[in-house]
């Protein structure tokens, strides 16, 4: 009988995902992963409605560990949405979201989220191959020959690049088109919460904002995002980066500052500069195809990345494995997935107040993107 296995490229959240996908449809897969370790990563991040019913979807008590992992906002829990002098001009309703679409808003630290997908694609049977990346790959028609960083090289049925922005994967199946500068770069960090804003807060100035949300009790993560041309923030070494961050914040409430100044030393802030891509309408050929932020960059704007990976993940383990015809199977993954992934792309860039110079309010009610939150694992017919 032909190997089953799937190959994918890239142990992040995406990849790790689509493995316990595949194993808990009984298909054989491994995963190849660049780094040794485990990084910790840029402190935080925010997990939407949709983005856990994916998990759900994915294995459901994968899901109820990640909320026991971070922070479920309580049902009248509010966000709020403050001036650069702590007054509160809004509210963001977060503990509204289990209500409307059946699942919470989750914030919870990289490390918590990256581990746990680990422990469960391990439990599950994932093989997973660490210190060893994906260098290309050889489409044979029958099966796909792998090609790996140490020379070597493996077959499987399919290769899925789930290798992040700078993709291998995608460089070799779409063309090597540099990825799209946002405008600006962002600092994370995590650091204890201030009196008064226990669940965090978001203030959008001129050419700065900072997002603060709860990782666990007393605890915050933050971002800032700070216009600025390209490579001038990555330059800096991270404590530079962080008092030149406290320095254009000078004048701010102390309690918002004091959630920059007081990052945990042992995790210094980690400088991203944010790019995107211009969505593609298709990303399979053949027996290869791509996955999260390989498929569709895009900026943090709206706090989807991951969740669109991890919605990725939940149908691509869906339709590979319900399908024996490899090929058929991915281009219908990428079809069902390029409308909806390139609509999160434009509502992102929309949401990058920051580098407009507006001081509108960031919310994550708003209207268009509200609607996106209700999306469910649902069920791919067998041919179109
Ligand atoms: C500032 C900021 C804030 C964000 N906030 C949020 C948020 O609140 N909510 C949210 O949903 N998303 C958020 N995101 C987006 C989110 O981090 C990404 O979309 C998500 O990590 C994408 O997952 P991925 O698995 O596709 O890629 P990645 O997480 O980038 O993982 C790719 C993996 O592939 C590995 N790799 C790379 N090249 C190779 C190779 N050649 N061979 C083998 N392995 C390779 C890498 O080492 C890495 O482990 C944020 C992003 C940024 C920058």
């Amino acid at each position: 009988m032909a190997d089953r296995t799937v190959a994918v490229a890239g142990g992040g959240i995406g990849g790790l995902a689509l493995g316990i996908a595949l194993r808990r449809a009984g298909t054989p897969v491994t995963v190849i992963e660049r780094t040794a370790t485990l990084r910790d990563a840029g402190a935080g991040l925010v997990l939407y409605p949709n983005a856990l019913h994916a998990l759900a979807g994915i294995d459901a008590s994968l899901a109820s560990a990640v909320r026991a992992a971070g922070h479920v906002p309580a049902a009248d829990e509010v966000r709020p949405i403050v001036g650069t002098d702590g007054a509160v001009v809004a509210t963001d309703r977060v503990g509204e979201l289990t209500a409307r679409f059946g699942a919470p808003q989750v914030s919870l630290l990289r490390t918590a989220l990256q581990s746990l997908l680990v422990r469960y694609a391990t439990d599950a049977g994932v093989r997973i191959r660490r210190g060893i990346g994906v260098s290309g790959h050889t489409d044979r028609g029958d099966e796909v020959e792998v090609h790996l960083s140490d020379g070597t090289s493996t077959t499987a049925a399919a290769l899925i690049g789930a290798d992040g922005l700078h993709s291998v994967v995608r460089r070799q199946l779409l063309g090597a088109q540099p990825p799209r500068y946002c405008g600006y770069t962002t600092l994370r960090g995590r650091s204890p919460a201030p009196p008064g804003f226990p669940h965090g807060f978001i203030v959008t100035a001129d050419g700065i904002g900072l997002f603060a949300a709860p990782v666990g009790p007393g605890q915050l993560y933050w971002t800032a995002k700070v216009a600025a041309a390209a490579g001038v923030w990555t330059a800096k070494a991270p404590r530079q980066a962080t008092a030149d961050l406290l320095a254009l914040m000078d004048g701010w409430h102390p309690a918002l500052v004091d959630v920059v100044r007081r990052t945990d030393p042992d995790a210094p802030a980690v400088v991203t500069d944010i790019n995107d891509r211009e969505p593609v309408a298709d990303w399979s050929r053949g027996r290869v195809s791509l996955l999260g932020d390989a498929a569709h960059p895009m900026s943090p704007g709206a706090g989807q990345g991951a969740g669109m990976a991890l919605e990725d993940a939940a149908v691509l383990g869906g339709v590979l494995s319900g399908d024996p015809d490899v090929p058929r199977a991915l281009e219908r993954y990428a079809r069902q997935r390029a409308p909806r992934t390139a609509v999160v792309v434009n509502q992102s860039r929309l949401r990058d107040h920051v580098v407009r110079g507006e001081r509108d309010e960031f919310s994550t009610h708003d209207r268009e993107l509200t609607e996106l939150l209700g999306w469910r694992a649902g069920s791919v017919p067998a041919t179109e």
